[in-house]
Formats: C-alpha cells, sequence, structure tokens
C-alpha cells in the first residue's frame, strides 16, 4: 500500500522524478540522489515496507531476485572492482528513508567515497560463546 508521507512510495508512483534503471510489477530500481560512487543504485519494493523487519518473505524474496540483474549490469556499464550490497534498518543503522531498500555501490579504488570499518574481536568470541549467541538467535526464529 501506497504511504502519503513516504518519499519512495512517491516515487514508485511518479509523483517524484527519479532516474529509473529498471521497474517491473514487484520493484522499482532507480539511482541514488547522492552518490557516493558512480553508478550508486537503490533497489525498491514497489510496496511500502518500513525495514527489513516490517518485510513479508514474498517481498524480500521479489527484492532480492532481482538484484544480481542490477548488479551484472552495473558491473557491465561501469567496469567496477567490486560492488557493496548495503541495507540499513532504523536510524541508529542509518536508514534516513523509512522504505526498504538495498543500495548497490560500485567499488573503483580506496578512497572512492564508501567505506566500511570492521573492528574484529575474535579474542572475546570462543567457540562456546558463539555457539551460545547462536542459540539466542535460533530460539527466537
Ligand atoms: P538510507 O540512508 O539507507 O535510508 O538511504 C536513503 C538513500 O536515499 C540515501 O542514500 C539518499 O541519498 C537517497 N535518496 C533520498 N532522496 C532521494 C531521491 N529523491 N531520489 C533518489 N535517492 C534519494
Ligand atoms: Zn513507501
Amino acid at each position: 500500500m501506497k504511504h502519503d508521507d513516504c518519499l519512495f512510495c512517491k516515487i514508485v508512483a511518479g509523483d517524484i522524478p527519479a532516474a529509473k534503471v529498471y521497474e517491473d510489477e514487484h520493484v522499482l530500481a532507480f539511482m541514488d540522489i547522492s552518490q557516493v560512487t558512480t553508478g550508486h543504485t537503490l533497489i525498491i519494493p514497489k510496496v511500502h515496507t518500513k525495514d527489513i523487519y516490517d518485510t513479508p518473505e514474498d517481498v524480500a524474496s521479489e527484492l532480492f531476485k532481482r538484484v544480481p540483474k542490477i548488479a551484472s549490469a552495473i558491473k557491465k556499464a561501469f567496469n567496477p572492482a567490486g560492488i557493496n550490497l548495503l541495507n540499513n534498518n532504523e536510524a541508529p543503522a542509518g536508514q534516513s528513508v523509512f522504505h526498504l531498500h538495498i543500495h548497490l555501490i560500485p567499488r573503483y579504488k580506496d578512497g572512492d567515497g564508501f567505506d566500511l570499518k570492521w573492528v574484529t574481536r575474535n579474542d572475546e568470541f570462543t567457540p562456546e560463546k558463539l555457539q551460545e549467541l547462536a542459540n539466542s538467535i535460533k530460539e527466537a526464529l
């Protein structure tokens, strides 16, 4: 269902312009207005879901099903060195538009505009601790 106050629903409805890459009955892909790297593209479900938690399996399935096609087209068009997929959920994780979207961010070289910092803490997590964490998630499934 369209949400009147949602920017991406407005793009789906054609009320706000976007540089469209791909469209079918389930999804729309378009250029991110703030290009982190050249070719930075967003893919969204046409139906409004707020974030990954709010997304039914069939919507997630139809959305991700199209990602390889769009990623491959970006690779063919710009010949990047790599590509990152990113999905931000909730404001503390960087979500600013509350309609589910996956960023496709082609990568060119260090300092290309996108930076992902991983701080690994392997010494804190023994195999036993990892199993404990896994069990917590398993119980919540
Ligand atoms: P996020 O921060 O993960 O919620 O990403 C939202 C993205 O939407 C940002 O990268 C914005 O640059 C992008 N964005 C915001 N408004 C528009 C718009 N009108 N057309 C295309 N992309 C947009
Ligand atoms: Zn929406």
